[in-house]
Formats: C-alpha cells, structure tokens, sequence
C-alpha cells in the first residue's frame, strides 16, 4: 500500500535515513496524496504498461506507480536514496531501480531490454535544473514514448503551451507542439512539496503524436531555424537567422525566401506558426541544395 504521499511520512523517511534534500539536484518531494493521484490518473496507467520514473527520490511516486503498472524502471541520480528506495519500495516485485543520471541513460536500450522496445509510458516529478534537456531527449531521439506526464515549473508548463504572437512561445513550445500534444493537468502550489519550492508547479500531460502535424523536408534544419530564431528574440528574422551564421545562405537569399513566403522583410520569429517554420525550412533547404 502506497504509504509516503503525506509530510509525516516523508520526514519519518528522511529521519530515520539522516538525510538533507539536495538543492542540487531539485529535490523537493511530493506530500500530497491528491495530487499523485491525479498524475497516476492523467497517465492512464494499466498493467499492460512498462513505465518510466526519472527521479523517484524517497519512492513516493514509484509506490503508486508500482502498484498500477505492470513493470516500473525507475533512475535515480543520487546514491544516497538508493538503500532508501530499496527499503520504501521491498513490497513490490515489478519495479527496477537504477543510480544514474538520466541525461547519461541509453533510454531506446532500456526500453528494448526492459519492454522488447514496445511503447512505453513516462511519468516523473522532475528535477526542475534539468526539465529542458530530459525533455528534448526524450522528444527527439526516436525512443517509443507514448506519453509524458511530468511536474514541471508552471512557467516551463505555460511555453510548452504556448501560441504565436506571445511571451511565453519559443522553440520550446515548438519542439512540444510538433512531438507531442501538451494539456496541462492541473496547478500544483509550493505546499505540495517537502521542502517548498520557490516557484509553483504544473502536471502535464504530453501525447506524443504517431505523425508530426507539419511535414518538413529536413527536421534537423527545421529546429536549428527555430533556435536560430529564438537565440536574439529581440532581432527580425532575417537578422536571428543570418547571424547564426550556420546556414551558408547571403542575407539577401534569407530575405527572399521569407518574403517568398507573404511575411513582411522585419517579421519576428515569434510571430511564425509551426506550420509556417516548416515552409520557412523547405524554402531554406530549396536554396541550400542548388548552391
Ligand atoms: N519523485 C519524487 C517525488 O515526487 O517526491 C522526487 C522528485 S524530486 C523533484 C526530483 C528527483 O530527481 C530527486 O530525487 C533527484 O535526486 C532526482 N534527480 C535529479 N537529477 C537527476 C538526474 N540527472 N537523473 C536522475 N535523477 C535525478
């Protein structure tokens, strides 16, 4: 039975193991049986499903995650939780714990060997230092992930939801929005946590489409593009493009293929669809491969 969701039972654990959080690696627990619940709920877990925990801490999550699943690996970076998780966790006979970084995981070769490389599901209260990169990682290798259904920092949520035209949209909101569909589960405040972080927190739930919904002829270009854009937010375009420098056209070549496209010469990239980088890409690559 699932025992840690609430704070007096997370500072037994802490107790009786001596342990200090690591600020450095975002260690703040959940302490809140609703809200694991919800995330248990959003990620639509069954017995069928091989999941993935990325930072499981003392095993709050894991437990409720065990007791859903039909297999659960969970990573986690510091050694000092690992006799912690092995105790927490000694009920349950389908969870796997490992101590790594989860930026150094072969994710495809642990899902092959763990799940004969069927799709798999991940579900984690994430490490906010490191949100970004676990995220890309997970988007853009050709790993099966079905879904992705993390806590994340609500301001990280609202890019990751973001459309054309406003503050929070950037390539982030760009990488999710053409892997995955992202629907924010619920608002989740510091006192959830142990300790309390400094920012509030959202759930949400990717679905990672079985097609992008744009077609581009050249992915890889298509996102250096879009950082390119981003890079100096304040720039037009054609500047944030031109001085990347990477994408051996002239100035004149970059402004041709925008204005090709109907954009005035001083649009911003912030103002581009998904859709609209997409054109943006193949007109690059057009011009790149007659060169
Ligand atoms: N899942 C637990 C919970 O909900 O209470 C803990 C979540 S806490 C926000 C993040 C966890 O990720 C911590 O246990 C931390 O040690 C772990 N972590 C941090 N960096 C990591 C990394 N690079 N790879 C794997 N785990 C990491």
């Amino acid at each position: 039975m699932a025992s840690l969701g609430n704070p007096k039972n997370t500072i037994q654990i802490l107790q009786k193991y001596r342990l200090q959080t690591q600020k450095k690696y975002g260690q703040n627990f959940l302490v809140d049986t609703r809200i694991l619940e919800k995330i248990i709920e959003a990620a639509q877990i069954t017995r069928q499903d091989f999941v993935l925990e990325i930072g499981p801490g003392i095993g709050t999550m894991t437990q409720y995650l065990c007791e859903a699943a039909g297999a659960v690996a969970a990573v986690e970076i510091d050694a000092h939780l690992i006799p912690v998780l092995e105790d927490t966790l000694s009920g349950y006979s389908n969870i796997e714990i490992l101590n790594a970084d989860i930026l150094k995981v072969d994710i495809a070769k642990l899902a092959e060997e763990k799940n004969g490389g069927k799709p798999f599901k991940v579900v984690a209260n994430l490490p906010y230092y490191i949100t970004t990169p676990i995220l890309m990682r997970l988007l853009e290798s050709r790993v099966p992930v079905e879904s992705i259904t993390i806590m994340v920092q609500k301001e990280v949520a609202d890019r990751m939801q973001a459309k054309p035209g406003t503050k929070d949209y950037g390539a982030l909101s760009l990488a999710v929005q053409y892997f995955a569909k992202p629907e924010v589960i619920v608002q989740v405040p510091p006192g959830c946590f142990l300790p309390q972080p400094k920012v509030g927190s959202s759930v949400v739930r990717l679905t990672r489409y079985e097609k992008p919904p744009v077609e581009t002829e050249d992915e890889a270009l298509m996102f250096s593009m879009i950082r390119a854009s981003f890079n100096q937010r304040r720039k037009t375009l054609v500047n944030g493009l031109c001085n990347f420098g990477q994408f051996h056209l002239e100035k004149e070549e970059i402004k041709e293929c925008i204005c090709g496209l109907g954009f005035p010469e001083n649009v911003r990239g912030e103002a581009l669809t998904l859709e609209q980088f997409a054109r943006l890409a193949n007109e690059f690559k057009k011009k790149i491969c007659i060169k």
